[in-house]
This record gives C-alpha cells, structure tokens and sequence, in this order.
C-alpha cells in the first residue's frame, strides 16, 4: 500500500493538531526519536529524512501521546508519573502498526469504521 499524500491536519479528541513532515532531528531525553508531540502548540513534527515505515510508526506513536493528553493526561501523571505514558505509548504503537499493516488484517480498519 502506498500513501496518497502526508497528512497535513489529523482530528484527534476532537481537535485539530497540525501535522508536518521536516528534515529535522529530533531529540528526546538524550534519545533520537523520528517525532514529536507538542501538546502547547497541538503540532506534531515528524522526520520525514527517515523511512517511510518509521515515519508512520513514529507518527503513530505521537497520535498516542496526543491522545493520552486530550484523555487521561493529567489522571496518569498523579497517578503514574513518569515513563508510565512513553512505555504505553510504545507499546501501543508497536501492536497497532503491527496489525494495522499485516495484510492479512486489511479489512479490519473497513469493519471498524462501517456506517452500518
Ligand atoms: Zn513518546
């Protein structure tokens, strides 16, 4: 399957984070990660340099981020502060663009959002 066209604006809880694809390296905690998540400015930045696989997983990745923010945010750091929302979030990315992308699951985003 290939993309038609990198996302530009993705709805996630009910807003709008603008999405962009930048030749830029991104760092996080001493660490190179292939995106990010800023949820003050509801923008999500993705190294378009890398593969396009780690530019939909990384992009994946920070839907999540952006989803725990608008969601359980601020309950889970009270609760589990800390690398708790990095560890779901890597977790969930994995899983999801594992079966998302397994052609043997091609009609499963078609089942999920039927009108019927
Ligand atoms: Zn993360």
């Amino acid at each position: 399957m290939t993309a038609k066209r990198k996302p530009k604006i993705l709805w996630v809880c009910s807003r709008p984070i603008s999405v962009s694809f930048t030749d830029e390296e991104f760092v996080h905690e001493g660490e190179r990660v292939f995106a990010t998540f800023d949820r003050f400015s509801s923008q999500i930045l993705v190294d378009g340099s890398v593969d396009e696989a780690n530019q939909r997983s990384s992009f994946l990745h920070e839907v999540f981020h952006a989803i725990i923010h608008w969601t359980i945010g601020s309950d889970l750091a009270q609760v589990a502060p800390g690398k708790i929302e990095e560890l779901f979030c890597r977790s969930a990315e994995t899983a999801w663009f594992d079966v998302l992308r397994d052609p043997r699951n091609r009609w499963f985003a078609e089942y999920l959002l039927a009108d019927d």
